[in-house]
């Protein structure tokens, strides 16, 4: 159990002198040493970490009304997302040694709020992924269960807040990488609508789907880390200039909303029974409290994961050009000349999924293919987009689990791509569409590992998201949070 859940909490506790920066700092090295096991960190910035936490707790001695909104507020990073005079790595060997010139858009509002942050986590190589498995630096483990995985491709910060190492962390969610996660761990995961925060300093995997998002214990601290970093940001083009409403302030929502939800999935042959009934009684709950709770149709569910294993292996072939042995980080020493220098440190840069993205995503994009896959995904693609503008016209929500299973075994997917990239079947809706998507642990298996359900709604409607979110947080409370 966490020692703090949200940041209200930790700010009560410094504000009655039962706690500092310093010591909070102190509590969570020790829970990142005690959590080793788990493979939690790529690298742990502790001295830095105590060191800012020390000049905190002064200036707040000298003025408490001086500090920012996120004082007392500890995350980690997913080791996607830039951080300056910091490595960044991608979880892939290829970035090896590699030190960010500049901090991500996100990093830098958060830091100006006064956030602390304690380190870099793991997670699946370039975020292809839905394990943590595929990391050059190895899975992390799930907490509920060292033997299974903790879902990805942000499986890192997952744990991260799960284990209690820091009270939030950023992800990053291109098909699910946030949700997923959150889900199988047992914590809230959010994605913001494409273009809320600005992915400058985010290692790009799918531009048109890519999204920083956050895991925490409270619906309320995601509202926080979102209020702060949402917002236009020149060094983006595709980052929204839509004003940030006060998300902190978002009430739990009391007015009767539609919430729709698709019988395909309640039906769908790759649920577990446990996740189905847990989807039941969260929607007989939302029921209760005079929400209206609806069937609506969608048939393209079988298309989802297709359309959008296309459209992100092809543009991933695009942005892991970059890296080429030359400008970042790894080169091999077995090269001779220009062309074996790309070839080798690629080949030996890269891993297995990412090599195999990078094939697929060249493959569709060729000029015999282009027409018959990407073009063709594109498509579906606006087919998905225009029935999930439909929905929203009817609708307020859309109810989802997050993940039609629980936590697998470490290794049970890994020999079967195709098995693993159906784990994302209803993640992948909220990047195809760009629209916003929060899941929240709900229940648990007979294992007694998380289970955890998604809200959508329609793009750039966090506050109401949010708000319905906190209802449902409400209801659904559990002992530990
Ligand atoms: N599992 C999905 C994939 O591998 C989603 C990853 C993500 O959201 N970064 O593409």
């Amino acid at each position: 159990m966490a020692r703090y859940t949200s940041l209200e909490q930790i700010q009560t506790a410094i504000a009655e002198h039962e706690l500092s920066c310093e010591e909070l700092v102190q509590y969570y090295l020790q829970q990142i040493e005690a959590t080793a096991h788990l493979n939690i960190y790529v690298e742990v910035y502790a001295e830095e970490a105590l060191s800012r936490a020390r000049a905190l707790d002064e200036r707040y001695q000298q003025s408490p009304a001086e500090v920012g909104a996120l004082f007392g507020m500890v995350l980690s990073h997913k080791d996607v997302i830039c951080y300056q005079g910091h490595g960044v790595s991608a979880g892939s060997k290829i970035l090896q040694g590699f030190e960010s010139p500049y901090s991500a858009t996100a990093v830098e509002r958060l830091l100006a709020e006064d956030a602390i942050i304690i380190g870099r986590v793991n997670c699946d190589e370039f975020a292809m992924g839905s394990s943590n498995e595929t990391s050059h630096f190895g899975p992390t483990r799930n907490a509920a269960d060292p033997e299974r995985v903790p879902g990805g491709s942000s499986g890192g910060s997952a744990v991260a807040v799960q284990a209690d190492t820091c009270l939030a962390s950023l992800g990053s969610d291109t098909g699910g990488s946030v949700r997923q996660p959150a889900s199988f761990c047992g914590v809230v995961g959010l994605k913001p609508t494409y273009g809320r925060i600005s992915r400058y300093g985010l290692l790009a995997y799918g531009s048109s789907f890519d999204q920083i998002g956050i895991l925490s214990h409270s619906v309320a601290d995601a509202a926080q880390l979102l209020q702060i970093m949402a917002g236009s940001d020149p060094q983006d083009a595709t980052c929204s200039k839509n004003p940030v409403p006060a998300y902190s302030e978002t009430q739990a929502e009391a007015k009767p909303r539609r919430i729709a939800y698709f019988p395909e999935v309640l039906q769908h042959r790759s649920l577990q029974p446990e996740v189905k009934a847990a989807c039941e009684q969260t929607i007989a709950k939302l029921q209760e409290q005079g929400h209206t709770i609806e069937a609506a149709s969608f048939d393209l569910l079988d298309y989802l994961i297709p359309a959008y294993y296309v459209l992100t292996t092809a543009e991933a072939s695009s942005n892991l050009s970059r890296y080429d042995g030359i400008r970042y980080g790894y080169r091999s020493g077995n090269a001779t000349d220009l062309l074996s220098t790309y070839k080798k440190s690629r080949t030996e840069g890269f891993g297995t999924e990412v090599k195999r993205r990078i094939m697929l995503g060249t493959f569709v994009l060729s000029a015999g293919y282009y027409d018959a896959y990407y073009t063709k995904a594109q498509k579906v693609r606006r087919l998905i987009k225009q029935q999930t503008d439909e929905l929203f016209r009817n609708f307020d929500f859309l109810l989802m689990p997050a993940a039609p299973t629980t936590a697998w075994k470490l290794g049970d997917k890994m020999e079967d791509p195709v098995e693993m990239y159906l784990a994302d079947i209803f993640t992948v809706q909220a990047n195809m569409t760009g629209i916003p998507a929060i899941c929240l642990p709900v229940a648990e298996d007979q294992a007694g590992l998380p289970i955890g359900i998604q809200l959508m709604s329609d793009k750039f409607a966090e506050e109401q998201l949010i708000s319905m979110a906190a209802a449902l947080e409400e209801v659904v409370r559990r002992p530990n949070l």
